[in-house]
């Protein structure tokens, strides 16, 4: 292709520049060993050639619970290495993407590759001055324009892509300056206020994680499923809400696996955090719930007092930077709450996010059997 490429430049006469390069192992969003011409054609527009396929785009973490971070949970195996199975195929998107394209706003931005995590966020790759961007020739070789002269790039190529370094599946890229909280939903799925929870923070930007209860989730698959799809965090709150501490072990383990099973086969998402119904623990729990426990910090009290105003005056004022705070989505003054809540804390500065996103900024690795009230 190289030589086939050369010759036709030359023999138009119209070369202003002619570059090649290899990437530096590892250290270029452009996969490893990929070559890319840069050449001025007649128009004077810069024309990237990337000669290598990034196609990597095979393998989805399916198994991989929302931002596992522990990797201890053996069942939770496919998140903890979901880091390169996810950055295979959010990179593979993006280049070959770009390979195929030949819309005259499509100029892919290879640099997105490390850092599209939310799939909700606006593609900047496909804002046409990014495309305007890269017509400078001394710009730095992130991109590539539109084919369509050559036509070489239908050529199959081969896969020596390597994945991009990448967020573990389930994290957003967020600002770990600013501060974060996680606001988090009990005893669902119910779709009528689980529904309205999820708008909302769509608006906003922001996440949540809802611990729920393995046997209602058969009656709400399609919101537990749009959970998954929209980047929530699905997460254990036994399969019965049985209080664990009137448990044995066996047992104990049964109500955690169970819930586990029953997300995982609705959304193909494992739980990886659990919560103990009404915070009830012993040794024997701790010693048999082979997940990392999440409690809160900040209790709103929805369920008894059932009340918008009351929930959001426990919230506002008082929370910071790491808290975890406890709401129940079974009730439409919680609803009404969050509506008000996300606006306000988002205007506040603060970053709603999951659990699991909240541990990835803060740093700290969830343990099994392990309890957290909040991750500051
Ligand atoms: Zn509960």
């Amino acid at each position: 292709m190289m030589r086939k490429t050369c010759k036709a430049i030359f023999a138009a006469g119209l070369l202003a520049s002619l570059l090649t390069f290899q990437t530096a192992y590892g250290a270029s969003p452009i996969a490893n060993g990929a070559t890319m011409i840069i050449r001025v054609d007649e128009n004077g527009q810069t024309q990237r050639e990337n000669l290598e396929n990034g196609t990597s785009g095979e393998g989805q973490a399916a198994n991989g619970g929302a931002g596992s971070l522990t990797g201890t949970d053996t069942s939770a195996g496919a998140a903890a290495s979901g880091d390169q199975t996810a950055a295979g195929t959010d990179a593979g998107a993006v280049v070959s993407g770009d390979q195929t394209s030949t819309g005259a706003d499509t100029a892919a931005d290879l640099t997105q590759a490390g850092t599209a995590a939310d799939p909700t966020q606006p593609n900047v790759a496909a804002d046409p001055t990014q495309a305007g961007a890269m017509t400078d020739p001394n710009a730095s070789p992130d991109g590539t324009l539109p084919e369509g002269q050559t036509g070489e790039l239908t050529e199959p190529l081969p896969e020596t892509a390597q994945p991009v370094p990448q967020l573990p599946a389930g994290i957003r890229a967020l600002d770990p300056t600013k501060p974060m909280i996680a606001l988090t939903f009990d005893d669902g799925p119910y779709a009528p206020v689980g529904n309205r929870i999820m708008d909302v923070m769509n608006q906003y930007g922001g996440k949540c994680t809802f611990f729920m209860v393995g046997n209602r989730v058969p009656s709400y698959t399609a919101e537990v499923q749009r959970m998954v799809n929209e980047g929530f965090e699905v997460a254990n709150h036994t399969q019965d809400h049985k209080y664990l501490n009137q448990l044995g072990a066996d047992s104990i383990r049964a109500q955690v696996e169970a819930c586990n099973n029953t997300i995982q086969a609705v959304t193909g998402v494992r739980p990886t955090l659990m919560r103990l119904p009404g915070g009830n623990k012993n040794s024997t729990v701790l010693a048999n719930v082979n997940m990392p426990i999440i409690l809160w910090n900040v209790d709103t009290k929805d369920w008894k007092n059932r009340n918008a105003q009351s929930v959001i005056n426990a919230v506002m004022g008082k929370v910071k930077d790491g808290d975890i705070v406890l709401m129940h989505e079974l009730y439409t003054s919680t609803a009404e709450a969050v509506e008000a809540l996300v606006p306000a804390l988002t205007a506040q500065g603060f970053q709603l996010v999951t659990v699991s996103e909240l541990a990835y900024y803060k740093g700290l690795p969830l343990n099994p059997g392990q309890i957290y009230n909040s991750i500051p």
